[in-house]
């Protein structure tokens, strides 16, 4: 096999004259008429990232970085590479695309799953955080389900976990409640507020709320679209560029409800005017939209000022910081849920007081403090105590006052951890001994400074905030899984901490 970046060569190439650099040239040709053929748009949407990896017996192995990707190009434009490609070499019978990046496939998440159904195509697994829920897909057409194989092309799994009855209403929160409470429970003609748009800090409950409204609207029998920005960024926007103007009028009319989550992160000047299409048709045609940020629309400032006031011109509500009085309910609420499935984990209201009072961060912090305690109790079979849960919730408890950690520290942290270069971990290298700590230094970035996915991405090696937000969830999740990863990187985020 014929490595096209010429690093690992095979050995038998020395005297042939179609070697690596040729495939590398012809296909930076297939590239630029792919460009030519299928103009500026279509081809950044779905070339732009797609790689030569090796060419081996007439095979020439591409690669993409998503699994949306690579079946969207299987689907739709595989003969087409094939033929340019075939055109520059003519030995180039076959064309394999695969996903880069990855190493071992992507799982869906089994916990709590009740019904895998068209939503847990590859790409929603890609995104699921706990268990897949099917999302009405808004009558695809035949291309648009092809593209995914059984997967739906419209919508970010809802976790069902994120209800209505599980939300706990405060002070701060009141407001953005019951404003999505009637707007998923709105019957009748119109929309109520157009758009309602959610901000808070993270962890606030944003999602939550999203994902409350989007259960409940499913569950009066409207359509209803759950994105995140990245989804929307690569899915939705993209689907719809393909269709015919008229054909996407008549999806937008299927819609009656647009959810959509961070879209502080929706970049690319392209993907932006979607957006703001998008917006403009789903409000002129009266259907309701819904949407969450990290910040007020006029703080948006990626975004075109129409857009910003268009998104500001419906309801905008703020969700503040969890008063005390919340976060002991949230934290009863967590903890009872806990119970029922772990009988012998008994918090006194004492403790549970306690936790409430140290930590004033945010609902993502009292879910880990209720983790950290189940998990205290479950390894020494001892009730949790004052003492013991102090020591438990130490670490949240400092966020009160974060240090501010340098992305910079992280990744020479990481690289040293794990006897790599600080170089290596901004390289394009993709070993795994090179990826897994880069990832995990992608991820401590994110949870240990407040620095935006762009941001990051920029600071290891110009990367894309897709491929940030990936690692992200990545490790997320095998923290999850691998108790040993989880206290690995436990311990570099105490080491960076302190
Ligand atoms: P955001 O999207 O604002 O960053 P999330 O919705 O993901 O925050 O909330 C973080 C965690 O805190 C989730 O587990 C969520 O269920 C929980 N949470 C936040 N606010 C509440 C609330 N009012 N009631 C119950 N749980 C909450
Ligand atoms: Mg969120």
């Amino acid at each position: 096999m014929m490595r096209v970046d010429g690093t690992v060569a095979s050995d038998d190439d020395g005297g042939r004259s179609g070697g690596n650099a040729d495939y590398g040239s012809a296909w930076a040709r297939v590239k630029r008429r792919l460009r030519a053929e299928l103009g500026e748009d279509v081809f950044a949407s779905w070339f732009a990232r797609l790689e030569l990896e090796a060419v081996a017996g007439g095979t020439a192995r591409l690669t993409v970085p998503t699994r949306f990707l690579k079946s969207w190009i299987e689907s739709h434009y595989l003969d087409r590479v094939l033929n340019t490609f075939k055109a520059e070499v003519e030995e180039i019978a076959r064309i394999e695309v695969g996903v880069r990046g990855t190493g071992a496939p992507v799982r869906p998440v089994a916990a709590g799953v009740s019904k895998p159904g068209p939503a847990s195509g590859p790409l929603a697994r890609l995104h699921a955080t706990s268990a897949p829920m099917p999302v009405a897909a808004v009558s695809p057409s035949p291309e648009a389900r092809n593209a995914e194989a059984g997967g739906d092309l419209s919508g970010t799994p809802l976790d069902a976990r994120l209800t209505f009855a599980s939300f706990v209403i405060g002070r701060s929160n009141a407001l953005a409640h019951a404003a999505a409470e009637r707007v998923a429970n709105h019957q009748g003609e119109g929309a109520l507020y157009n758009p309602l748009y959610l901000h808070a800090g993270v962890g606030l409950g944003k999602t939550h709320l999203l994902h409350g409204i989007g259960h409940a609207a499913r569950e009066a029998g409207r359509r209803v679209i759950y994105l995140t920005a990245d989804r929307f960024m690569y899915g939705f926007v993209n689907a719809l560029k393909t269709q015919s103007a008229l054909a996407y009028k008549e999806r937008l009319r299927g819609i009656d409800l647009l959810i959509l989550d961070d879209v502080q992160f929706i970049q690319g000047k392209s993907i932006q005017a979607e957006f703001g299409h998008t917006i403009n048709a789903l409000i002129d045609a009266g259907r309701q939209v819904v949407v969450a940020s990290d910040r007020p629309p006029t703080e948006l400032e990626a975004l075109d000022e129409r857009v910003r006031s268009r998104l500001g011109g419906g309801l905008v509500v703020e969700i503040t910081a969890l008063d005390e009085a919340l976060r002991v309910s949230i934290l009863s609420a967590r903890l009872a849920a806990v119970r029922a499935s772990h009988p012998g984990f008994d918090v006194s209201p004492q403790v549970a007081a306690y936790v409430a009072r140290a930590i004033t961060a945010n609902g993502r912090d009292l879910e880990g403090a209720v983790n950290r305690l189940l998990a205290h109790a479950t390894l020494t079979g001892t009730a949790v105590t004052m003492e013991t849960a102090e020591s438990a919730i130490r670490d949240l408890v400092k966020n009160r006052e974060p240090k501010r950690i340098k992305i910079e520290d992280i990744q020479k942290l990481v690289a040293s951890r794990y006897n790599v270069s600080r170089s290596d971990i901004l390289s394009e290298r993709r070993t795994a001994a090179v990826v897994k700590p880069r990832q995990i230094a992608m991820y401590l970035s994110k949870v240990l400074t407040l620095r935006s996915l762009p941001e990051i991405g920029r600071r290891f090696g110009g990367r894309d905030h897709t491929t940030v937000l990936h690692a992200v969830r990545k490790i997320e999740k095998q923290i999850g899984e691998d108790s040993v990863l989880g206290d690995e990187v436990e311990l570099l985020k105490r080491m960076l901490q302190d």
